[in-house]
């Protein structure tokens, strides 16, 4: 069945629903599942698929510092990813999502989680990180400092720094932050015209899948119950940080994602 016409019928499904067992009336904005059963990690292109779309898609907003970029107190190195911007193996101010690869050769596209609750949000000093309702939390990199506060906080250490870019040149070039950070945006420009986010669209394997939170999740049991395969659901309610993107994994990934650096995940299988 086309995956339109799945979600379709799994927004009519008067017993899924029920099943689900959820109060729609408290689940608002979107969220996202990657599904790892799908994603192979576009082996055959010179750069997967999502990476460069999201790349693509954001040229615009990258950072262009500075060509001399001032030290500042007490630091004697900045972060300059300037010269790495084809650098696709890992997070970073020009590559805001990438894909990991672990040992057993499952494919995991990383990127911003976009929490419910973002602590990144809550401890920026400057107020700059921002949720719409679509749920997804933004960096105005035109005000940030780089004070790199939200990286420290968030679980997956996703905002990435450049220096010699930003306000604080402006400001307190010697003593600020030094840059401004970069993210995934969850394409909220695109979002808010009706339209989906340039990963999603250009995923050949349609493995990448942002919709109304609600029908994620009703997604997700269904997905759940597909043979050999089980659900992963990043849950960090029980500590105030609840995430909303699932992971749908192959049975085989459960051990290697456990040796993964991820506070509070949860296993469903
Ligand atoms: S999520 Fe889709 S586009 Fe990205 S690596 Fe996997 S298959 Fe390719
Ligand atoms: S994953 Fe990190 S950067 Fe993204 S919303 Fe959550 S705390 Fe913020
Ligand atoms: S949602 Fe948009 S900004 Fe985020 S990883 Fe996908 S393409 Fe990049």
């Amino acid at each position: 069945m086309q995956r339109r016409k799945f979600l379709k019928s799994l927004a009519l499904s008067p017993v899924l629903v029920a099943g689900a067992n959820l109060d729609f009336s408290k689940i608002k904005g979107r969220a996202s599942i990657i599904d790892l059963d799908r994603c192979d990690g576009c082996t055959g292109f010179d750069m997967p698929k999502c990476v460069s779309a999201c790349k693509e898609k954001n040229a615009a907003r990258f950072p262009k510092p500075v060509e001399e970029i001032p030290n500042y107190f007490p630091r004697k190195i900045n972060e300059d990813y300037s010269q790495k911007q084809n650098d696709i193996s890992r997070l970073s101010p020009y590559n805001w999502t990438f894909v990991e690869v672990d040992s057993k050769k499952i494919f995991i596209p990383r990127r911003c989680m976009h929490c419910d609750d973002p602590t990144c949000q809550k401890i920026c000093p400057f107020g700059v990180i921002s949720k719409d309702k679509n749920n997804a939390v933004n960096i105005d990199e035109h005000f940030c400092f780089g004070g790199a506060k939200c990286r420290d906080v968030c679980p997956l250490g996703i905002p990435q720094r450049q220096a010699g870019v930003g306000i604080y040149l402006k400001i307190a070039p010697k003593l600020a932050g030094g840059g401004a950070m970069f993210k995934c945006d969850m394409c909220a420009d695109l979002l808010a015209e009706g339209k989906k986010p340039a990963c999603e669209t250009q995923c050949p394997k349609n493995a990448i899948i942002f919709d109304d939170k609600a029908k994620i999740l009703i997604l997700s049991k269904r997905l759940k119950s597909r043979e050999n395969s089980s659900m992963a659901i990043r849950k960090m309610a029980e500590r105030a940080l609840f995430t909303f993107l699932l992971w749908i994994l192959p049975k085989s990934m459960k051990p290697s994602l456990k040796n993964m650096k991820i506070p509070g995940t949860a296993y469903e299988s």
